[in-house]
């Protein structure tokens, strides 16, 4: 009798620029082999001039959902039916989930976050200080606030972004929140509880680099958190590990990103620990 074969394959894009070193493909791909799933990840090297006709084209295609990296995950906004509550905050989107005939748009960066600081800390009723104000600081905060931290700090480089950060969370959520100025090497106040830097010092190839911090102003009660993946233990991690705080570094929040994206399209729960050994041997552990 003949054999039957199931080639049925699914697939999962990913939009954006410099992708060919993209973590998350590699990471993604590993999880799929080890449940046996025939999904791949593929990567399109694409920016906004084709962005309408690729989402399109993911429609016609029967693309089972996606990531949107740089420069796509404000753009790829008009392209979508609608958007899940944070992402409509943050009104950026990482992940595009199908649902029946509709396209939706996610943010699994934040989301991503706070599940690898709920592992050491419940950030409701915390008070937070957040080092950045681009895309990742944006995403923390809006899922930190969600969660119901009690007061943001958000303290940035240039004061206009940090600004537009604290009246949106002001705004948009019930936290308590307020910028302060990056001026020289910045003091944490005493009552700070939770450390996230989400600027991108100290990322690959400028690894060691000094966040301009006074690291006496770290305590042992703090929790000090990185969204710095590559490499994963930074200097800031170091630093805030000998003066005996608890550190998280940015492979837990990358890990998780991509589990919850995992979840969203396939409706399964993965593997998470052949996740993040799939990065390790990308960045090292
Ligand atoms: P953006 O370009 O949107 O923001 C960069 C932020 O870093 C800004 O606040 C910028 O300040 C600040 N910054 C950069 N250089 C300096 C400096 N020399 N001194 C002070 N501030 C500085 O980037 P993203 O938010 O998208 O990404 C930030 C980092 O987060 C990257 O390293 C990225 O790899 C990482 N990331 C990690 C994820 C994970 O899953 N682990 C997920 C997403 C991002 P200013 O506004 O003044 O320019």
């Amino acid at each position: 009798m003949a054999r039957q074969w199931n080639f049925k394959q699914e697939l999962v894009f990913c939009f954006g620029h410099h992708l060919a070193d993209n973590p998350t493909q590699h990471m993604l791909e590993k999880a799929f082999r080890h449940h046996g799933m025939n999904w791949r990840y593929v990567n399109f090297e694409l920016g906004n001039e084709r962005l309408a006709e690729a989402v399109r084209a993911v429609r016609v295609l029967g693309f089972r959902g996606g990531n949107c990296t740089m420069p796509c995950k404000v753009t790829v906004i008009p392209h979508l039916d609608r958007l899940g509550q944070s992402a409509g905050l943050m009104e950026a989107v990482n992940c595009v989930v199908v649902d029946g005939e509709e396209l939706v748009g996610e943010n699994t960066d934040g989301k991503g976050f706070l599940q690898s600081l709920g592992e050491v800390s419940d950030p409701a009723g915390k008070r937070v200080t957040i080092l950045g104000a681009g895309g990742a600081a944006r995403a923390i905060a809006v899922e930190t606030a969600l969660a119901g931290a009690s007061r943001i700090t958000i303290v940035n480089r240039s004061p206009r972004r940090g600004r537009q950060l604290v009246e949106l969370l002001r705004t948009r959520t019930e936290v308590e929140a307020r910028f302060l100025p990056w001026e020289g090497d910045h003091a944490l106040s005493e009552d700070t509880q939770i450390l996230i830097n989400a600027t991108s010092i100290g990322m690959h190839p400028d690894a060691g680099a000094r966040i301009p911090l006074r690291t006496d102003t770290l305590t042992p009660e703090m929790v000090v958190a990185d969204v710095i993946a590559n490499p994963p233990l930074t200097r800031l991690l170091q630093d805030a590990a000998d003066r005996g705080c608890t550190v998280l570094d940015g492979l837990g929040m990358l890990v998780n990103q991509g589990v919850i994206s995992f979840r969203y399209w396939t409706g399964q729960d993965p593997d998470s620990a052949v996740m993040r050994a799939a990065l390790e041997e990308v960045f090292g552990g």
